[in-house]
């Protein structure tokens, strides 16, 4: 199998096991939601490939396991290094890939690769930990646990990867990453750039394929001793049944349905403005608030700027630096988008921005969409649309806006606006989400826990909570005198 040439770079379609370039008798074509043209021909792993990659990640693990952490930490580095030196190349083909904006790519979501790596090989040196007690002395120690088996999907594919291969990297671990088949370009790519780190062959694989196959094969096999999987509840739900069977502890982030509620006492233009956002990536983001709860009292004046404001995004081609939409991932993914909306409908909701796909553009491009008199019951209102479709609520106060916010399976995130701190600390913590933003959205600390409650996942990853997930966590106690 030759190299694809994406946007004029090459990009290496093979399985990379043990630090080489593995084919497959079988491919899956990789379209790109711009133009829904073929891309690339993709290595299409199995049982076979997954074994391969357990086995060399094992390996490795033996030398990369037994390396110090200081010098962990310098090829992390490295690595961060080698993205920052690559971030057009790594921008443009995954834009091609998945359709995300050029400009986010460019400006935020690469380089937040190789921030994660620079954050985990920081925060590898900062561990442990001793404390005296009795007579004695005792040392909490994170030791390398073995093989990370890393699952993620396609939203921001490298990125969201990074997040969980980092720190099983810094912890010691050795990584089979399995891309989405989606978006699978940027992980070949990554793989050169961590050899070129310095990193030991084996101790970072990649197998291409599709998910009931090489993922299902990888989050089955006995040889791996984490599972870390970010992607949707359904899925999740099979991955942990699998990972349960060989009790491997496994870390799941999933889907999400989060409320973003606006008081009256907020800052309306901000709380808008925040509002409009969450067409960001076309509505393809686990954290977006796509349930807006609104004060009854400021709804008329909020909704009026809304649709202002959201009838000026321009939709079209993400790698136009002037796009603020781009287009949904596949053919597929618009057609599940396009019956949620008409169930909406069907259910008496009432469409009054968008709500279908756009005829001007055709291909994958879905208007953005905003729902009201929505009938409390309706399914728009529950299910995890994954596209731009949102939803507009009123309450009268606090008690019924935390009522709506939290009438739904999920737990991922809540952000309200507020002018008022008393009410922010108040209403965040009867919320139940594993991040509340109070007059913000997205920013975090990457030391602090991040996670879901409810249906949107299992443990929390970030600043020392991934050690705790990635390392077999030791006490070692000792007496003194
Ligand atoms: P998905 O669950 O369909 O796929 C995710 C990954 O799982 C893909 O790599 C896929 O190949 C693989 N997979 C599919 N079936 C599998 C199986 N049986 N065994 C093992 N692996 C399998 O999700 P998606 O459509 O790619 O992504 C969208 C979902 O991801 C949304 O629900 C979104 O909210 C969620 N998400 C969550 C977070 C978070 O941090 N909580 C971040 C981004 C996306």
């Amino acid at each position: 199998m030759t190299d694809a040439i994406v946007e004029g770079i090459p990009v290496p379609t093979e399985h990379w096991i043990g630090g080489e370039r593995v084919a497959s008798t079988s491919s899956f074509e990789d379209v790109s939601p711009i133009d829904e043209r073929v891309i690339a021909e993709v290595a299409r792993g199995g049982e076979a490939e997954v074994d391969a990659a357990v086995r060399a990640a094992r390996e490795a693990f033996a030398v990369w396991g037994a390396t110090e952490p200081k010098r962990r930490a310098e090829i992390l580095h490295r690595m961060a290094d080698g993205v920052e030196a690559n971030v057009e190349r790594l921008a443009a083909v995954e834009t091609r890939d998945n359709g995300s904006l050029l400009r986010s790519m460019r400006r935020s979501v690469i380089p937040r690769v190789a921030r994660n790596l620079r954050f985990f090989a920081d925060e590898l040196l900062r561990l442990g930990e001793e404390r005296t007690f009795d007579g004695h002395r005792e040392r909490i120690a994170w030791d390398p646990a073995g093989v990370a088996a890393v699952i993620t999907p396609w939203n921001a594919p490298l990125m969201l990867a990074s997040w969980r291969f980092a720190p099983a990297l810094a912890a010691g671990n050795t990584v089979v990453l399995k891309p989405p088949e989606w978006a699978p370009l940027t992980a070949s790519l990554f793989a050169d750039i961590a050899r070129e780190a310095g990193l030991p062959d084996g101790a970072f694989n990649v197998v291409q394929g599709i998910g009931e196959e090489a993922g299902a094969a990888l989050v089955a096999h006995p040889g791996v001793d984490r599972v870390s999987f970010t992607g949707s509840v359904a899925t999740g739900r099979l991955v942990a049944a699998a990972a349960g069977a060989n009790l491997t502890p496994v870390s799941l982030e999933l889907g999400g349905k989060s409320p973003l509620l606006v008081f009256a006492d907020a800052d309306l233009e901000a709380a808008v403005r925040q509002a409009v956002n969450q067409y960001d990536n076309a509505g393809q983001v686990c954290l977006a608030g796509t349930r807006l709860l609104v004060e009854a009292s400021v709804a008329d004046a909020f909704l009026e700027r809304f649709l202002e404001l959201a009838r000026g995004l321009r939709q079209g081609d993400p790698r136009d630096e002037s796009t603020d939409i781009g287009p949904l991932i596949t053919r597929e993914h618009l057609e599940r988008v396009d019956g949620f909306v008409r169930r909406a409908r069907d259910a008496g909701a009432r469409a009054i921005l968008g709500g279908g796909p756009n005829e001007e553009l055709g291909g994958l491009y879905y208007r953005p969409t905003l729902f009201v008199d929505v009938p409390p019951e309706a399914e728009i209102l529950r299910e995890e649309v994954f596209g731009p479709v949102l939803t507009l609520q009123t309450f009268s106060d606090e008690d019924a806006a935390i009522a709506l916010a939290n009438a739904t399976d999920y737990g991922l995130a809540a952000t309200l606006y507020t002018g008022d701190p008393e009410r922010a600390e108040r209403v965040a913590s009867r919320l139940v989400a594993g991040t509340v933003w109070v007059n913000c959205f997205f920013v975090r600390d990457l030391a602090a826990p991040f996670g879901g409650a409810r249906n949107s996942g299992i443990g929390r990853e970030g600043g020392t909570w991934s050690f705790d997930f990635h390392a077999d966590v030791k006490t070692i106690c000792i007496r003194e005198g």
